[in-house]
């Protein structure tokens, strides 16, 4: 990640998709320390996008504050500029807003120091591909004891916790899924979104093609197929 590419890149203030069962607003950190070649977010990732006046989206979410069921910070991954993140989050808290927060898993000790503090009430985190493949999925070297410390801090979790894998049929297979649900624990909220070749930040992915979503339902009936 350029350590310059901070701040806010994107702001909805209605959202009916990015958290269930909520109206919330959503925030994008901009930048990521990830290079997904599948990632829809490449302007965001990229810090392409101006930085958004923080200011006034506060203030815009405050004086909605009784229309919003709570606010979603995603990404970019939020957890790379832990400060202006506390910041942020305790301001929303004393909004009286719930807190859903978006990661890419990381962290562990940005995560853990937010749940201490009690600064987000429900997590999503992505576990994107078997460990020993996550450098071919990520774009990048990762680190995957940091991403199994998140994963397995979460799924012990007395809290709302989601976990993401993006299926991608140029990258992966149905055995790799079914190594990443391996690592769940029964009951965990699994969501697998299906690729959509157009948005992918590498340019070679836009010509694969798209997962089979009823074989992916067949295949795994206890996950969400997005
Ligand atoms: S998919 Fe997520 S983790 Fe990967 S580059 Fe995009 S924002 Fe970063």
């Amino acid at each position: 990640m350029r350590p310059d590419i901070k701040g806010i890149g994107g702001y909805i203030p209605s959202s009916f998709i990015d958290w269930e069962g909520h109206v919330s607003a959503v925030l994008f950190f901009r930048g990521c320390n990830f290079r997904c070649p599948f990632c829809h977010n490449g302007p965001m990732v990229m810090g392409q996008l101006p930085d958004l006046n923080e200011e006034l989206i506060v203030e815009h979410i405050r004086s909605r504050k009784d229309f919003l069921d709570g606010v979603v910070i995603s990404g970019g991954e939020p957890t790379l500029d832990p400060n202006r993140l506390k910041v942020l989050l305790s301001r929303f808290k004393d909004i009286g807003l719930p807190i859903k927060l978006d990661t890419n898993g990381s962290n562990p000790m940005v995560i853990e120091e937010l749940l201490s503090r009690r600064l987000v009430d429900a997590i999503a985190m992505d576990v994107k591909a078997p460990w020993g493949k996550y450098d071919l999925l990520c774009g990048c070297t990762v680190d995957t004891n940091l991403l199994q410390r998140s994963l397995s801090l979460l799924l012990h979790l007395d809290l709302e916790v989601e976990i993401r894998t993006a299926f991608v049929p140029a990258l992966m297979n149905y055995d790799d899924l079914s190594i990443i649900q391996s690592y769940l624990v029964e009951n965990v909220r699994w969501v697998i979104q299906c690729f959509r070749p157009g948005n992918a930040m590498d340019e070679t992915l836009k010509r694969t093609k798209e997962p089979e979503r009823e074989v992916l339902r067949e295949k795994f009936p206890s996950a969400i197929i997005r």
